[in-house]
């Protein structure tokens, strides 16, 4: 039988890496990252080159199920399955609201255009609220702080180009996202960024695999990142190393933010974060670009 292969994009992250998909019949022989192209670069993660194994997985699901009394699965036909759900369903809103239904959308539903935009339209349907997602269960902080302290309109600055590139409890070599590092093959783009002549500064208290290339490494007890930040931020107002035009400019409550950091001093940071004074000094010299 004749090999075909086919361009496709590998949809197990929103990386969404391409990939050259080899056929042999109706079996998935290989999948390979294609090499030609910014901004991945071939890249293609042993996730992604697993991706046969996912297809022609023995255990791999392909219709059905109800789980019977006796705590065993038979296969059921995927209409009375769907009749069967909102039947209880339509039980549960009428008994207790449309909050007892709870949607959850991961990593998965993103690359299938339709999944998360059924999903929400399904929800405002039967009018439950009660929508989770791996954003809500994993990391909310993140959505919460932009909504108390609003985002940077101007948008984040290109990892391309950057002279100091700061992560602070992000590890993109095996994570592949954190801060702007660009998801797509991220030690590639690391490496030609440090090359170029970025500076990395890595804020974890674990020496991760993205530490060990970084020009400084500051270990803090978990938790006592914000301190660092707070000491740094400090610094860099006391000794007056800010834009003053661009903040009158552009920022509003700088007085506050001013007043809020004045406790952390480098020397009481380092003290609770347990790190050394001196390389809370060397990170406010390399963002100030001193
Ligand atoms: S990063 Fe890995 S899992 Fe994600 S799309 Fe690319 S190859 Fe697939």
């Amino acid at each position: 039988m004749n090999n075909k292969t086919y361009p496709s994009i590998c949809r197990l992250c929103t990386a969404s890496c391409p990939v050259t998909v080899e056929f042999d019949g109706q079996t998935v022989t290989s999948a390979k990252g294609i090499k030609s192209g910014a901004p991945f670069h071939g890249f293609f993660c042993k996730r992604g080159q697993s991706l046969p194994d996912h297809i022609h997985h023995p255990d791999r699901l392909l219709y059905s199920l109800k789980r019977q009394p006796d705590g065993s699965f038979e296969r059921i036909k995927v209409e009375i399955a769907i009749a069967e759900i909102a039947e209880k369903l339509n039980l549960l809103i009428a008994n207790h609201g449309p909050n007892s239904i709870a949607t959850y959308m991961g990593t998965f539903s993103g690359v299938y255009p339709l999944a998360a935009v059924f999903a929400q339209s399904w929800m405002a349907a039967i009018q439950s609220t009660m929508i989770f997602s791996s954003m809500t269960i994993d990391q909310p902080g993140k959505g919460v702080a932009a909504n108390l302290l609003g985002r940077w309109l101007a948008g984040p600055q290109p990892f391309k180009g950057s002279d100091v590139c700061m992560l602070i409890g992000g590890n993109p070599l095996i994570s592949y996202a954190a801060g702007n590092v660009p998801f797509q093959n991220p030690a590639k783009h690391l490496t030609s960024e440090i090359k170029a002549g970025m500076k990395l500064i890595v804020i974890d208290p674990r020496y991760t695999e993205t530490a060990r290339r970084a020009h400084i490494h500051l270990q803090p007890r978990p938790g006592e990142d914000a301190s660092i930040l707070a000491a740094i931020i400090h610094t860099i107002i006391s000794e007056e190393l800010t834009d003053s035009d661009f903040i009158s400019a552009n920022v509003a409550g700088f007085s506050h933010l001013k007043s809020v950091v004045a406790e952390f001093t480098p020397a009481y940071a380092a003290t609770r974060a347990d790190v050394p004074e001196q390389l809370i000094n060397v990170c406010v010299r390399a963002t100030c670009g001193l």
